[in-house]
């Protein structure tokens, strides 16, 4: 093709590109949730005085002391029961190496101390050797060092460069946290829907996400891997929250394609009314589209790998990076598993470690026991205005109904 030719192609296809974000953008800022701007503010004010969200969820459940889980539970010491395949899991960069260190300090102390589970480490380029050296010092149990095969981690080819510029603009415009950071963006791909590809994983059923500079404050006395196993819990979280719903605004609307198409997937007893309230933050509904954008925190997580690697979330996986949101916009791999988790698995198979305390700033899960050291019972955050971020209570409310 002549150059000229390719010219005017290129700047046809960035018009048509700005043209349809801008009307996308119309149809979204242009479509009020319900009625007029007064309306809507009484509707806001009035459920917000129904579901203040200016103070965790009442009564507390982290107030009343809080012991370990009911069910089959292995402590230290009975050692006659097998071990589950399971590793504890990090994605970190060599410049993060204090805050990794700082936390595996904790989850040692608290947790595998006692139970002595592997940790597998994951970068996109190569460990330093010091990075190695200071880690494997934390811990008697084994490190694996691992790096992403590129095809894991670069921007998948049927991405468009040009969309992905003027998108980037609009998530700027949206106040999207790491909206042109690509990284991030490779990162939240990964999380969602390549860890459990990596060959290093590929006979571990089991992890547990560890971020650095997060922190753990309670003792952790029994295997939380074999009581998920012998429970048969699938996924377990600490934190619930809400998400910029900017930052997903097509990944319901996807999710719901890739379902018409599969209704097979979806699990008879999931978790759908947590996924589509729109009662407590009706402004994030709409905004996302049918999404409540309530989700599991998944900065940690402890899971089984063989759910990820199902057909259902696998599938939903593909459709999702072919649609090209975790590019286009800013999907993040927290919603991503939560929404696969809610609609694909039997919604009893979710497991909240109340028990287990836990910081990831701004927001902590802190349980009264005599077990903890460090945090303050029953406190979300130490910014009150970020009480309402708080959606736990939304999952009592349809999923943990007990
Ligand atoms: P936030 O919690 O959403 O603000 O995101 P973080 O910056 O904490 O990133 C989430 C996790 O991914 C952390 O464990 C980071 O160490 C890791 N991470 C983020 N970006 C990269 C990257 O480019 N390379 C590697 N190796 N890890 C990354
Ligand atoms: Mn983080």
């Amino acid at each position: 093709m002549p150059r000229n030719r390719r010219v005017n192609r290129l700047l046809a296809l960035i018009a048509l590109v700005v043209v349809s974000v801008f009307i996308v953008r119309k149809i979204n800022h242009s479509t009020p949730p319900q009625g007029s701007q007064q309306q809507q503010d009484e509707s806001l004010r009035t459920t917000f005085s129904k579901h203040p969200g200016s103070s965790p969820p009442s009564p507390n459940p982290l107030l009343q002391e809080v012991g370990e889980p009911d069910g089959i539970l292995t402590h230290i010491g009975d050692s006659d029961r097998p071990r589950a395949n399971a590793t504890l899991l990090s994605l970190v960069r060599n410049l993060e190496l204090r805050g990794i260190v700082r936390t595996m300090q904790d989850v040692e102390r608290t947790f595998n101390s006692k139970f002595n589970y592997p940790w597998t480490f994951f970068n996109d380029v190569p460990f330093t050797e010091e990075f190695k050296r200071r880690t494997q010092a934390m811990t008697k149990a084994p490190c694996r060092y691992e790096l992403i095969p590129k095809e894991h981690w670069e921007t998948p080819p049927w991405i468009n460069k040009d969309i992905v510029a003027v998108s980037g603009q609009i998530l700027v415009e949206d106040d999207i946290m790491y909206a042109k950071q690509q990284s991030y963006h490779k990162m939240c791909r990964w999380n969602s829907g390549m860890f459990y590809k990596h060959p290093a994983l590929k006979d571990v059923r089991w992890y547990w996400r560890i971020e650095p500079n997060t922190r753990y404050y309670c003792s952790i006395d029994y295997d939380v891997f074999r009581y998920m196993e012998d429970n048969e819990k699938t996924y377990g979280y600490v934190i619930n929250i809400y998400d910029a719903p900017q930052s997903i605004r097509t990944l319901w609307p996807t999710t719901m394609e890739f379902v018409a198409q599969h209704p097979e997937y979806v699990n008879p007893n999931n978790a759908i009314q947590w996924l589509t309230d729109s009662e407590i933050r009706p402004d994030h509904n709409a905004i996302a589209n049918g999404y409540s954008t309530c989700h599991f925190w998944s900065n940690f997580e402890i899971g089984d790998m063989d759910f990820f690697r199902s057909d259902a979330y696998d599938k939903y996986f593909e459709y999702l990076d072919h649609a090209g949101g975790f590019f286009y916009e800013r999907w993040g791999d927290a919603p991503v598993h939560s929404i696969g988790l809610g609609l694909f698995l039997d919604k009893s198979k979710i497991h909240w470690f109340k028990d287990i305390g836990y910081l990831h700033m701004p927001y902590y899960n802190c349980p009264a026991s005599k077990k903890c050291s460090g945090c303050h019972a029953g406190r979300f955050t130490d910014a009150g205005y970020l009480n309402r971020e708080n959606c736990i209570d939304n999952f009592f409310k349809y999923v943990h109904a007990d």
